[in-house]
């Protein structure tokens, strides 16, 4: 029997080294540098964050979702997890970690299908830190059904020009290069007729039509432009992964990465908690502490609970990666991704209102938390796609009843349970007969 909830005692001794840290030394870059966490570091901040990343690859801890082979240290799910859950508490600790995305994902495309050529020169860097990327797979017209995206890559000698427009393409303005989904077979299902390709952010052709943001966002914060391909040559060795394989190559972003990010949530959430429980004990209102009103206490206990809760499915979710890989969980991955965007609004909404005035201020880290909100039930796909992804998996375990009537309709349910007790049934109608006679005993009546 083995259901174990506990932490290795070795493994949490770092996890509290990395809550310790997260709070100390990352939390100052997000007061006085806010929004540089996705920008190639200028000469002055590097002298403040390599000694920072320094004491993370020094601790073992440095982009330990990359597999043994690029530097990571095979950790599982699990722990990869609850490393997430800390990292999420603010925005800096994924640079310092070595976990930023887009760059986490693109690193393991680029680890799984880039040539020699280009690991080289851009995934070691990427790795580091020295360099970011893009992942441009959106357009104006579409995002949630890709089966709607029209970029077109076209043959041209042994290689491809691009030509089209993406839209929220995170960071490109920062990227070093990027990767582009372009329809490369228009005649066949859509699915299969796109494929990705990697672009050095540099190849002539390619424009920033709107350099649009967030809400919420610092000045000089992330973009996530409106972009034009207009005649972007690239090699045959730009298309990763083979022809019509766009979308085998998303999937490997995907996998772990929505565990991790569904943690972030948990950090987020929790860092909100942790602020509504200290002002409901500091704060006054009609003759009691905050804590001592029912509601506010309602508010606090169904947030634990709540938080509690998504934890415990996400860190499920991710045991059952470790046991047998991300294909048989999806149902799962797809509910903590919407229950994450759920768990944050509920819990930030409420942090925010025990607060009174002083929680929309712009002196706390709730009003920013706020208004990233909305974002976590649209970026990867919106809450509404992942439900649809759930229930169709979750009926894959059902079948339709066999015939007009459901299997619980009770009265064929009763039947059934008639037939197989007939013989008792009988010998109860015959007891109860010399029962009546007799005149003495219960009577027993049968429901039809
Ligand atoms: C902060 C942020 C960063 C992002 N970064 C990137 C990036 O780096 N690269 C990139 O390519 N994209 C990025 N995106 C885009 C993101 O992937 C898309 O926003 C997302 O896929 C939804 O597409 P859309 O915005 O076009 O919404 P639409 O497809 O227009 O959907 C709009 C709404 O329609 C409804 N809807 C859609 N589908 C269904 C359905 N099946 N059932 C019921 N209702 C439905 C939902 O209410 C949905 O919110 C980012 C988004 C955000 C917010």
């Amino acid at each position: 029997m083995a259901w174990d909830f506990s932490t290795d005692p070795e493994f949490q001794q770092e996890l509290d080294w990395m809550r310790e840290f997260v709070e100390t030394e990352t939390e100052p870059l997000c007061l006085l540098w806010p929004g540089m966490d996705h920008t190639p570091p200028p000469p002055w901040l590097r002298k403040v964050i390599d000694p920072l990343k320094q004491r993370v690859r020094d601790r073992g801890l440095w982009a330990c979702h990359l597999p043994p082979e690029l530097g990571g240290h095979g950790y599982g799910q699990v722990k990869l997890a609850l490393m997430n859950e800390i990292i999420g508490r603010n925005e800096w600790a994924p640079t310092i970690f070595g976990v930023q995305g887009p760059d986490t994902g693109n690193a393991e495309i680029l680890a799984h299908y880039g040539t020699e050529e280009q690991k080289a020169r851009y995934l070691r860097p990427l790795l580091e830190g020295e360099v970011f990327s893009c992942f441009s797979m959106t357009e104006p017209q579409a995002g949630a059904d890709p089966r709607l995206f029209t970029t077109r890559a076209v043959r041209d000698g042994d290689g491809w020009v691009i030509n089209g427009e993406k839209f929220f393409s995170s960071n490109v303005e920062q990227a070093a290069f990027v990767i582009v989904m372009a329809v490369t077979d228009p005649d066949a299902d859509p699915i299969r007729g796109m494929s990705m390709f990697l672009v050095p952010a540099d190849t002539p052709g390619i424009e920033v039509v709107r350099p649009t943001m967030t809400y919420g966002e610092e000045p000089g914060g992330m973009t996530h432009p409106h972009l034009r391909y207009r005649d972007v040559r690239v090699g045959p060795e730009a298309m990763l992964g083979g022809e019509g394989q766009a979308f085998v190559v998303a999937q490997t972003r995907l996998g772990g990465g929505r565990v991790h990010h569904s943690m972030r949530a948990v950090g987020v959430a929790t860092r909100a908690f942790e602020m509504m429980c200290e002002r409901a004990l500091s704060r006054r209102a009609h003759g009691s502490l905050v804590a001592d009103k029912q509601l506010v206490q309602q508010a606090i206990a169904d947030s634990w609970a709540q938080i509690s809760q998504y934890r415990l499915f996400v860190l499920h979710t991710a045991w059952l990666i470790d046991q047998g890989g991300t294909a048989s969980v999806r149902k799962e991955i797809a509910a903590i991704k919407n229950l994450g965007a759920k768990l944050v609004h509920d819990v930030v909404e409420r942090a925010v209102h025990v607060h009174g005035a002083l929680g929309v201020s712009d002196e706390m880290p709730l009003a920013r938390m706020w208004m990233q909100v909305p974002m976590f039930g649209i970026w990867d796909g919106p809450t509404e796609a992942h439900t649809t992804t759930v229930a169709r998996q979750v009926l894959r375990d059902f079948s339709p009843a066999p015939g007009p009537w459901p299997t619980e309709w009770l009265p064929g349910r009763r039947e059934a349970a008639r037939r197989r007790y007939a013989a008792a049934l009988a010998e109860q109608a015959a007891w109860e007969a010399r029962a009546d006679g007799a005149g003495t005993g219960p009577t027993l009546t049968q429901n039809s």
